[in-house]
């Protein structure tokens, strides 16, 4: 099939653009990216990926990160409906996988609504990209065998509405998107749950970018750790027992938290 076969007029995809480095995209996101006649694409979408979208081909930021809204999402479900009703093959890019906090039911409830039928395409998410980047298992034999992606975000001066006691349990790796804001609380909250405060963390930001930094600290220590590094990166939190586990891996991949000054 010739890559503009992908998508017809008035088809949507939603795709995964993974967590920056172009190489981490899929044959067929890059394939879709080649296909559309327009790219709606959000804020965490990395330079490199958008460096392969060939130049004929309309690009529109999107764009929300928190605390810089640019648009709101009913106005990104109105643009990609107004786009496929006009014809348009268009593509949804999505940092990291569309369907972990990515608000891709919304958006194809709304095409839906408009009888348009949207398509995914998975990416590889935060999460992965992290352990991977730190020679690390999300699940691990006799460690973890359970692992839950959480979203941390609330709205700005409410407490974080999640189930703690579930979340503190020591089998589980926990993995806190939208988590830097609220690491404070989540210290506390696992903690105060049952959670051991040397429980293992690793603090992730810009993870498959050069400027990717890796820092293992402890549950205690998050606090502290998180505030030490530099705001605005995109950033992500493990936790759990599996995270403090000594793979076979190079010791230039870690940057311990006493490298890091102020923690
Ligand atoms: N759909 C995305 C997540 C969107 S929510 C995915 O599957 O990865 C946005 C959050 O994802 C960020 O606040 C951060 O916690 C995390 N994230 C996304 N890309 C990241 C990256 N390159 N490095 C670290 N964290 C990242």
């Amino acid at each position: 099939m010739r890559d503009e076969d992908l998508i017809g007029p008035g088809e949507v995809w939603l795709v995964g653009a993974g967590p920056g480095d172009p190489d981490l995209l899929t044959r067929k996101a890059e394939k879709l990216m080649r296909a559309a006649t327009v790219i709606f694409y959000d804020a965490l979408v990395g330079q490199g990926v958008l460096d392969l979208i060939p130049a004929h081909i309309r690009r529109v930021a999107v764009g929300k990160r928190s605390g810089r809204h640019s648009k709101a999402q009913d106005d990104i479900n109105d643009l990609l409906v107004a786009a496929a009703l006009a014809g348009e093959r268009v593509v949804r890019l999505k940092g990291g996988d569309p369907s972990i906090f990515g608000r891709s039911a919304e958006e194809v409830d709304a095409l839906a609504d408009h009888g348009v039928s949207a398509r995914i395409c998975p990416g590889i998410t935060a999460a992965s990209a992290a352990a991977a980047s730190a020679t690390l298992s999300l699940s691990l034999r006799g460690f973890a065998r359970r692992v839950q992606f959480v979203t941390a975000h609330a709205m700005a001066g409410t407490p974080l509405d999640l189930d703690w006691a579930a979340l503190a349990d020591a089998q589980s790796t926990l993995a806190f998107y939208m988590g830097r804001a609220a690491a404070s609380e989540i210290s506390a909250m696992l903690v105060a749950h049952g959670l051991s405060p040397t429980t293992p963390v690793l603090i992730a930001s810009d993870v498959s970018l050069p400027t990717e930094r890796l820092v293992h600290t402890r549950l205690d220590l998050l606090p502290l750790t998180a505030q030490a590094l530099a705001d605005g990166k995109p950033t992500l939190i493990l936790i759990g027992q599996a995270i403090g586990a000594r793979l076979h891996r190079p010791q230039s991949a870690r940057i311990d938290a006493q490298d890091c000054p102020s923690a």
